[in-house]
């Protein structure tokens, strides 16, 4: 039955199952679309010329002394774009948010794995297509595995149809046995965001934390995110191969949304990026501190 319903997976659905569905990307403004969206300059910048300056009305938590490790995973790469429109391409965005994210942890004494560092999809990962998307999400989960994490991160920017769709949500999974912890998770990192980015001077719009274990209905079932599920929830394309999943507490970051006006000039701003990230860092240090 499963083998079945994976058979039927379409290109948009398991790009859905990256965590930004095709179907999600806004219908480009004139001159904005997809194929002519160029990053914007500081989506790519190299490490070296982000500040990362912490704004000095929060205080960061407790250094951790490379007590932990934290699995930061850029969403899309390759020729999966994710959402792209008003100059920003969403797997380039990832990438540079993760960077900053990295800089924030590090900072602080956690040992940090990315997922990727460039535009293109893990290192390793050839293929193109669906077989390209498969082989990503896999090697994303098994990189954090190997690493042995103690939190995984994948971090994407949001797209809708909708203009007046706007704001950051996280995604976490009630249906693992760590579920608790996905749910903490998730709740203090939205939470550190949103006061890093209040305290910066931005108004964000605080969309909440959304249970993914359904996060869309196909054929009468719900599938959930790639990253986030249970073994054996998605074996795409009828894979023989079972889903091997994340071993440790984890969420899906929805920072933004890119067809969005007043969050595409958040997200080509560099001191809101910062806000952000640093927000997701001190939130993802809030939960290490904790356990
Ligand atoms: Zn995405």
């Amino acid at each position: 039955m499963r083998l079945r319903l994976i058979a039927g997976l379409s290109a948009a659905l398991l790009a859905a199952l990256a965590g930004c569905s095709a179907s999600k990307i806004d219908p480009p403004a004139a001159g904005a679309g997809p194929s002519e969206a160029s990053p914007a300059p500081e989506v790519n910048a190299a490490p070296g010329s982000v500040d990362t300056t912490p704004a000095q009305a929060t205080p960061a938590p407790a250094a951790l002394d490379g007590k932990f490790v934290v699995t930061l995973d850029p969403g899309h790469g390759g020729d999966e774009p994710g959402a792209a429109g008003y100059g920003i391409v969403e797997k380039d965005s990832n990438v540079d948010f993760a960077l900053r994210v990295e800089r924030y942890l590090r900072q602080e004494g956690v040992e940090v794995v990315l997922t990727r560092r460039d535009t293109n999809h893990p290192a390793g990962v050839t293929a193109k297509g669906n077989a390209g998307t498969r082989a990503s999400l896999a090697e994303r989960v098994k990189i954090a595995n190997e690493a042995n994490s103690d939190v995984f991160v994948s971090i994407h920017s949001n797209g809708s149809p909708s203009e007046a769709q706007r704001g950051i949500e996280v995604y976490w999974e009630s249906r693992r046995e760590f579920a608790a912890a996905n749910q903490q998770l998730a709740r203090t990192v939205l939470d550190r965001m949103m006061q890093a980015t209040e305290r910066a001077g931005y108004s964000v719009r605080d969309r909440g934390i959304i249970d993914a274990s359904c996060w869309r209905g196909f054929g009468g079932r719900c599938v959930g995110l790639y990253v986030l599920s249970p073994a054996g929830q998605t074996t795409l394309r009828g894979s023989p191969q079972a889903k091997v999943p994340t071993l440790m507490p984890g969420v899906l970051v929805e920072l933004l949304f890119i067809s969005n006006p007043d969050d595409v000039a958040m997200l080509k701003d560099d001191a809101a990026r910062d806000a952000i990230a640093q927000g997701l860092a001190w939130g993802i240090l809030d939960f290490l501190r904790s356990t």
